[in-house]
């Protein structure tokens, strides 16, 4: 028998080891950021194969992401060598569900090698849905239809679950049948979507006893992860799958639930005692990530939040420094700053992948990345695509480069159908063809076929249409910026209007990032110029190796810590985001919240805020003002940089519409109510002259400059 324990115990605090050695019964572990709840999770794991209570495979570990899946693996790995029997059930929600769902897949009327549908098959399906329920996808577009499905299977809902206010939706009241065709469709398909996985495991569950009983008998334990952000599907996943044993350990910390948005339930941590009677709650307080000053802001901060179970937390660390607040003049000087600090942390020894910026939005990494490359820093986009390679963002640029070099045929094939202009495959073929045959470029082939017999109808009327806009658009050069030649050409083309009557929950981000490539284009005198230093900037390898700086959103950091974080662009209606500010209830605003706490507790040595005062919108300063979240820190903890002048300045200037213009701003009136909007948080797209465009910025409400005048914000 072990007399002594083993050492990875010793590595643990009373509490954490409580929580690692309490292997007998529901265990929910509810604490702060940093308090090693995921070391308790990766501990209690090899505890328990160390003591030899479980096989590999009869325990049941889920992550939120693949990487911290891959993390823990390699974690337990360390902590057992190489002699595990078998593998845990280990990865996120989807990836065990998956694997669960294919070895009973037709019991819900699948084979075992299914394919999982993308987005784009997806509404490929949905439309025929509707096409075969003869209803006008203009009028119930599917991109809506999709965003309905995956809330019912989030909350778990068959369509025959279905209540008659959910079925009212959509189409008349029409929704559960139009879903139930759906799946129907999908099995006919042999395909589930990614809403399916768990949605077709419940199904089993409930309707073959016997096999749910067989994962009940074989998971002795389970192992969940920040529990806080799952969502009612995946609550009654667990739950069933661990009803026999009930050893189930869930660690989590309700401060940092920031996917409310997607359908998570903060409410499962307070269900928790009541489903499992007798649950331990354990309690962890201290922090081994920060410094008191990080924890300090962040507790701080937090504690304005109404709706939490509240915590104290506490830390033996030294004092280290403050959390600085850095008021800048503009968004190039927010770049300009990070960038210069990181290069002399970088002097002073500090490893680049020890180093992460944050953003609120995905947009705001434009200005980052592009300040990283022309100094030659090395960065990493984690968890997205870099700026320039959005998809979004890679469809404008096409349409500028087939205006800027006709015989770009890649651009042409990019944009000729993009938004969809009933342009078929029999058309295509032809203009092919023609550009083959006659060696001419894509777009003079359309200019040929256009004015021949040789296509009929609609094809060929699309294709002339296209053809003349892109001539039209040529010839805007001599007379337009480059700018609002841009402007008009994304706005005419219609690619704008189909990212605005796109339904789906990326489509707002989408509009920002068009927003974001207009103020890319400022700089540059000319279309040309600004192409050229985008396919330099491009032409920069990006590969994952190597020390570097981390660039990623707020959400996608969850769970990670990093010696310095650079927290950019805290300033009302960016952070909070104006969309939760509309939203006018707490709830978003208290999301808002936790999710500023979260970026606050990824730092372990230092966090630097940052705000600016103006940002430039097509042409137009726009003053913005500091995040309340700023003034919610205790003073105590933090520094501010900012220069008392900044606001007063800028508003003395006439820049700051927002702050002079008070309620009656014009992007107020028609932002909330208008379709027709980039992003739901932007001003009008055409309604007014371009040259006071709002599309890029989220209106900013006016508060009074007082508050600021005096330079410390507390
Ligand atoms: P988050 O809420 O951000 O996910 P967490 O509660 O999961 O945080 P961990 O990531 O497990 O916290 O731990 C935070 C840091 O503290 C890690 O670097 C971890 O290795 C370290 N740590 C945790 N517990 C201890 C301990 N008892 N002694 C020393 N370091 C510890
Ligand atoms: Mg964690």
């Amino acid at each position: 028998a072990p007399t002594r324990p083993a050492p990875y115990l010793a590595n643990l605090n009373p509490e954490q080891r409580t929580a690692v050695e309490s292997l007998d019964g529901p265990v929910l572990v509810l604490a702060g950021a940093g308090t090693g709840k995921t070391r308790v999770l990766t501990t209690r794991l090899a505890h328990l194969l160390n003591l030899g209570r479980a096989y590999p495979s009869q325990i049941l570990a889920v992550t939120f992401t693949n990487k911290a899946a891959r993390e823990m693996q390699e974690r337990v790995g360390h902590a057992i060598g190489g002699s595990a029997e078998g593998m845990p059930w280990l990865g996120t929600f989807h990836a065990v569900a998956a694997k669960i769902l294919r070895r009973h897949a037709e019991l819900v009327g699948l084979k075992s090698n299914f394919t999982i549908l993308d987005t784009d098959d997806q509404i490929r399906v949905i439309k025929q849905v509707l096409e075969l329920a003869r209803l006008d996808d203009k009028r119930w577009p599917p991109k809506l239809f999709a965003s309905l499905l995956d809330q019912w299977k989030n909350r778990g809902l068959t369509p025959q679950k279905l209540s008659a206010a959910d079925a009212q939706a959509f189409a008349d009241g029409r929704a559960a049948e139009l879903y139930a065709g759906y799946q129907e469709r999908l099995r006919t398909l042999n395909a589930a979507d990614f809403g399916d996985l768990l949605l077709h495991n419940l199904t089993i569950f409930q309707n073959h006893p016997d096999i749910l009983a067989d994962y009940q008998r074989r998971f002795r334990y389970v192992l969940v992860d920040e529990y806080q952000d799952t969502n009612v599907s995946q609550y009654l996943w667990l739950r069933l799958l661990a009803q026999a044993h009930k050893n189930i350990c869930c660690v989590g910390d309700d401060d940092q639930s920031i996917y409310g948005w997607r359908g998570a339930e903060v409410g499962n941590i307070l269900r928790f005692e009541t489903d499992f009677p007798g649950a331990a709650i354990i309690r962890l307080e201290q922090n081994y990530r920060s410094t008191p000053e990080i924890l300090g802001a962040a507790s701080g901060l937090i504690a304005a939040n109404k709706g939490r179970l509240g915590k104290t937390l506490w830390t033996t660390a030294p004092a280290g420094e403050k959390v600085r607040v850095r008021g800048v003049w503009d968004g190039p000087e927010e770049a300009r700053v990070v960038t210069d600090e990181i290069e002399s942390l970088r002097a002073r020894g500090d490893k680049l992948s020890q180093t992460a910026v944050l953003v609120r939005a995905g947009f705001q990494t434009r200005e980052f990345e592009e300040r990283f490359l022309t100094v030659g820093l090395p960065y990493r986009i984690v968890g997205g695509a870099r700026f320039y390679e959005r998809l979004e963002i890679r469809d404008a640029l096409a349409y500028l480069r087939l205006i800027q070099q006709g015989d770009d045929d890649l651009a042409f094939e990019r944009v000729i159908n993009t938004p969809k202009r009933g342009i078929g495959k029999v058309a295509l073929q032809k203009l092919y063809a023609v550009s083959r045959d006659l060696r001419v470029p894509l777009l003079r082939a359309a200019e040929m076929l256009g004015e021949t017999e040789d296509l009929t109808g609609a094809a060929r009327r699309s294709i002339m249409t296209f053809a003349n806009d892109i001539r039209r658009w040529r010839d805007l050069r001599d007379t337009v910026g480059h700018m609002q030649l841009a402007e008009t050409v994304l706005e005419e083309s219609g690619y704008v209007a189909m990212w605005q009557q796109d339904k789906s929950a990326e489509a707002p981000g989408r509009l920002e990032n068009l927003a974001e490539l207009m103020r890319a284009m400022e700089g540059f005198d000319n279309l040309g110029g600004f192409l050229e230093h985008v396919s330099l900037v491009m032409d920069n390898e990006q590969n994952n190796h190597g020390d570097k700086v981390s660039v990623m959103t707020l959400h996608s950091a969850k769970g990670l810590e990093f010696d310095s974080v650079f927290l950019p662009g805290w300033e009302e209606g960016l952070f909070p985001n104006q969309r939760a500010l509309d939203d006018g209830g707490l709830a978003s605003l208290e999301e808002e919240r936790r999710l500023a706490y979260v970026g606050i507790t990824r730092a372990r040595k230092r966090a630097i805020i940052l705000h600016a005062a103006n940002r430039l919108v097509y042409g137009q300063w726009q003053s913005s003002l500091p995040s309340r979240f700023i003034n919610e820190m205790p003073g105590e903890f933090i520094e501010i940089e900012s220069n008392p002048g900044l606001y007063r300045g800028s508003m003395s200037r006439g820049y700051g519409r927002g702050a002079e213009d008070n309620d009656s701003a014009p992007w107020d009136s028609g932002a909330k109510d208008s379709g027709s909007s980039w992003g739901q948080t932007t001003g009008q797209f055409s309604s007014r002259p371009s040259s006071s465009a709002n599309w890029s910025q989220p209106p900013r409400r006016a508060m009074s400059p007082g508050r600021f005048g005096g330079g410390r914000v507390i």
